[in-house]
């Protein structure tokens, strides 16, 4: 595999062409087509059932697509599907943790598993925020710390691509933190990532690029300020102290030309208080464009 893999960096780390699955006669994934190049933090946002951690099971080889075709670095997954599995890091939901063993002996566990020699826990387990913690048994870690774990876990092999489902789903507000950090970190030594989120505040803050996903299609995909500039309300709301001594509230349309003549004239004769924009979160742009809500 490794000559016939386009050695190019421009080819995307992930390549999904017109993909498809069902559950017998259920189809849960209708036709997906996207790309993720190295380096980005592609967010999948949609609510529970859209499809997203079938996607995700497809991109990892689990489930093999009843129709299209999945590219990882470049080699068709189909074909190739034990090698790239071992250059991608994948963490799910589901806990699978060993509760009697260590972090470290986990580390170790999966480093062996991947033909890992050189691993250094320690330092790993240091990005996760989990160094002081490294010889305790997993039995004894909190929900936070036993996610970082499986953060760790997934980057055991220094992946290529790293695929994520709801990596901080209900996680307290410090873990969380901690996973966004080191996704980040880990897009900017070069990584592709995929994240699955029904949480648009993580997919806002997170990303790179935001794919709508409902009923197994896609609806969307932009950056996340291109998503709510398009379909979002454009304006300001200024609040201006006038002479009288009244506050007064304003709210200026930002769709033209004339929108920092209108700004001007809306805080004209009096002391402004506050500017705000009135911007659309992703969860308004989802439901214009779906119909349906996140939760
Ligand atoms: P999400 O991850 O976005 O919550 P899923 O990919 O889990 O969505 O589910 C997509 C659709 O497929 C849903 O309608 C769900 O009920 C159905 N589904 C998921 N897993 C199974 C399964 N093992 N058997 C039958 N249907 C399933």
């Amino acid at each position: 595999m490794t000559q016939s893999r386009p050695s190019t960096q421009t080819t995307p780390a992930i390549s999904v062409q017109d993909v498809r699955f069902s559950y017998g006669s259920r189809e849960a994934v209708r036709g997906l087509s996207f790309e993720v190049a190295r380096g980005e933090v592609l967010g999948f946002l949609g609510p529970n059932g859209a499809g997203k951690s079938t996607t995700i099971k497809m991109l990892t080889g689990q489930y093999r697509p009843s129709a299209g075709r999945i590219e990882l670095l470049g080699s068709d997954l189909a074909r190739h599907r034990e090698e790239l599995q071992g250059l991608i890091g994948v963490c799910f939901e589901e806990k699978n943790l060993y509760p009697s063993l260590s972090g470290v002996e986990h580390l170790r566990f999966f480093a062996r598993l991947h033909g890992v020699k050189d691993l250094d826990s320690e330092a790993l387990l240091e990005r996760v925020g989990l160094a002081t913690r490294g010889r305790d048994r997993v039995a004894g870690y909190s929900k936070g710390m036993r996610q970082r774990l499986m953060i760790a876990r997934a980057l055991v092999n220094d992946p290529e691509v790293l695929i994520l489902d709801e990596p901080s789903d209900g996680l307290d507000p410090v873990s969380a933190q901690t996973i966004r950090g080191v996704i980040r970190e880990q897009a900017e030594g070069g990584c592709a990532v995929l994240i699955t989120t029904h949480d648009m505040w993580e997919a806002d803050a997170l990303a790179d690029r935001v794919a709508f996903i409902n009923e197994g299609k896609l609806f969307a995909l932009d950056t996340p300020e291109g998503l709510k500039l398009a379909f979002g309300k454009r304006s300001v709301r200024v609040r201006v102290r006038l002479a009288s001594g009244e506050v007064a509230e304003r709210v200026v349309e930002l769709d033209g030309e004339e929108s920092a003549e209108k700004l001007a004239q809306a805080t004209r004769g009096g002391e402004l208080l506050t500017i705000h924009t009135d911007e659309a979160t992703l969860e308004d742009v989802f439901v214009r464009m779906t119909g349906r809500g996140l939760a």
